[in-house]
């Protein structure tokens, strides 16, 4: 099916369904976030009885995001689930958002999303790589359904931009993402006040993490990889969250011939214990950092992946060192 086609036919289905369940994946970012809001907006103000789900254990969500509320959240499967149609925002892979009652084949799919590697699990699949961020999918999604766009859904689409783009630094800043920027301005979004939130205000114990990961920086192959590591001890005596440690892979990759950054974290929760989250990004776009992060079980963009892993850091970090070095 063409991505036009899909989006007709997921227009269509939108417009048709009067109960909806939205869901993201697991460890929400800006772009999940915005766009799970955005659309549960759009559909409410077409008159939708729409909910969202995520699971308790996202929360508290990232410092960035203290000041998006969810209204109409669930925690857990509604009794008349199976009378909902499921839409999936921002999510490549149906493992990343892992309970059983969307799993189990029960629910139809709408499947949302811009992943190049998406394995297209929905009934239908919107797949749109080129689109900066799935915000940009959901706008257009919204003015085909002639909603209007009101100036709390564009904030909610403007952060899905903002964090997606890395501030419009990263290669997927094309000129619509600017446009569809413009569009929002126009809507509403004070810009200022959602960068300020987004990234001032931090909590001391983010800049404390911060310097432990950056006393732990190695330097592979002539520079080309850059990569830093935080132990469950690191966020133990900072006090900091897992989610603390976001955005400290963009220091990384802006040191001088680097051409993958990487973080390792060790994860903190009972269950996923002795595993490490991996956050790969690539700068020039020399390296497909998604090829990588797929073969270890994860995936992502080309130039922003990620993957947990139950190797040790030595055996880790000679596997990336091979990988980056077959790529280039
Ligand atoms: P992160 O490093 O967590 O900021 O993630 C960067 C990109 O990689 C995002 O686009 C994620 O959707 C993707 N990603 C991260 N972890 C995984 C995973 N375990 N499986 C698939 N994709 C992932
Ligand atoms: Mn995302
Ligand atoms: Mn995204």
């Amino acid at each position: 099916m063409s991505i036009a086609t899909a989006q007709d036919q997921i227009v269509e289905e939108l417009r048709a369904a009067e109960k909806l369940l939205l869901t993201t994946h697991e460890n929400p970012d800006g772009d999940a976030l915005g766009s799970l809001l955005a659309m549960h907006w759009t559909l409410e103000q077409l008159g939708k009885d729409s909910v969202m789900y995520m699971s308790p254990d996202e929360f508290p969500l990232s410092h960035e995001y203290r000041h998006m509320t969810f209204d109409g959240l669930l925690g857990a499967p509604p009794d008349d689930l199976d009378e909902r149609l499921v839409v999936f925002l921002d999510c490549g892979n149906i493992d990343r958002m892992p309970v059983d009652f969307l799993q189990d084949g029960r629910v139809r799919i709408l499947n949302i999303d811009h992943h190049h590697d998406n394995t297209m699990f929905g009934a239908v699949n919107l797949v749109v790589p080129e689109a900066s961020c799935t915000a940009e999918i959901v706008f257009d999604l919204a003015n085909q359904l002639g909603a209007e766009i009101s100036a709390e859904t564009a904030e909610a689409l403007y952060i899905g931009l903002v964090t997606d783009t890395g501030r419009f630094m990263y290669e997927n800043t094309s000129a619509a993402a600017h446009e569809m920027a413009a569009d929002l301005i126009e809507a509403g979004v004070d810009t200022h006040l959602v960068y300020r939130r987004l990234f001032e205000g931090l909590p001391y114990r983010r800049l404390e993490l911060l310097s432990r990961a950056l006393s732990t920086v190695a330097s592979y192959d002539g520079g080309a990889i850059t990569l830093a590591m935080l132990s469950r001890s690191d966020f133990e005596e900072t006090g900091a969250l897992e989610t603390d440690s976001e955005g400290i892979v963009d220091h990384l990759r802006a040191v001088e011939g680097t051409k993958v950054a990487v973080l390792v974290r060790e994860l903190l929760s009972d269950e996923r214990r002795g595993a490490r989250k991996v956050s790969l990004r690539s700068t020039d776009g020399s390296v497909d950092v998604s090829m990588i992060a797929r073969s270890l079980g994860g995936g992502g963009h080309r130039q922003a992946a990620g993957f947990t892993t139950q190797l040790a850091p030595e055996e880790l970090v000679s596997t990336l060192r091979e990988q980056v070095a077959a790529q280039r």
